[in-house]
């Protein structure tokens, strides 16, 4: 009696689609949607603003090391290695974990501490603060008010009209311009009289 195998043929359909990703470079479309999704972060959001509640498996498997490391191990970076350090642009910054927005430009100061620096956040509930005695100091501890990665400190040395400096990781910043046509009012004001 012959054994009778069943030889199972799954048609795999392996789709062998070559990644290329040449894009067409210096030839970005006119009022392109400001990407507010990342693939590889469900949780990635600038208009989401309902809490982000992660374990830290879920987090490491989300995020790039470097992210990971600040936001929710409280790393972090050396100075004067962040872009956003001297960086001017006009746009707003976000967290770089969940897309939370967390500072405009326009609060952004030069502070000479070797990290990003803000003297205000751009909402009240934006950031959570944190007693930190950690390395034998005493400081407030920042952290990203919806899903609770760390950003830095904030310290009361900072210019007015808050005397605060929130002292930031860069890492954890993301940052987009700001649109084209907000851009324009702010450099060229209004004179329709
Ligand atoms: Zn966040």
């Amino acid at each position: 009696m012959k054994p009778l195998y069943s030889i199972f043929l799954i048609p795999i359909m392996v789709c062998l689609q070559q990644c290329s990703y040449s894009q067409n470079q210096g030839h970005s479309p006119k009022n392109s949607i400001m990407d507010t999704t990342k693939k590889d972060n469900p949780v990635y959001s600038n208009t989401d603003s309902s809490t982000v509640n992660l374990t830290e498996e879920e987090w490491k498997k989300i995020l790039p090391a470097d992210i990971y490391h600040i936001a929710r191990q409280k790393g972090t970076e050396r100075p004067w290695t962040s872009k956003f350090e001297s960086f001017k642009e006009t746009g707003t910054y976000y967290c770089a974990a969940c897309g939370n927005p967390l500072f405009k430009s326009d609060t952004k100061f030069e502070s000479g501490c070797g990290w990003p620096s803000f003297y205000e956040p751009i909402s009240k509930t934006s950031i959570i603060y944190l007693p930190d005695s950690t390395h034998g100091m005493q400081r407030v501890e920042t952290q990203c008010g919806r899903c609770k990665a760390h950003l830095g400190h904030v310290f009361e040395d900072g210019p007015p009209p808050t005397g605060l400096r929130y002292c930031i990781n860069g890492v954890i910043l993301d940052f987009k311009k700001a649109e084209e046509a907000d851009k324009k009012y702010r450099e060229k004001p209004q004179n329709n009289k």
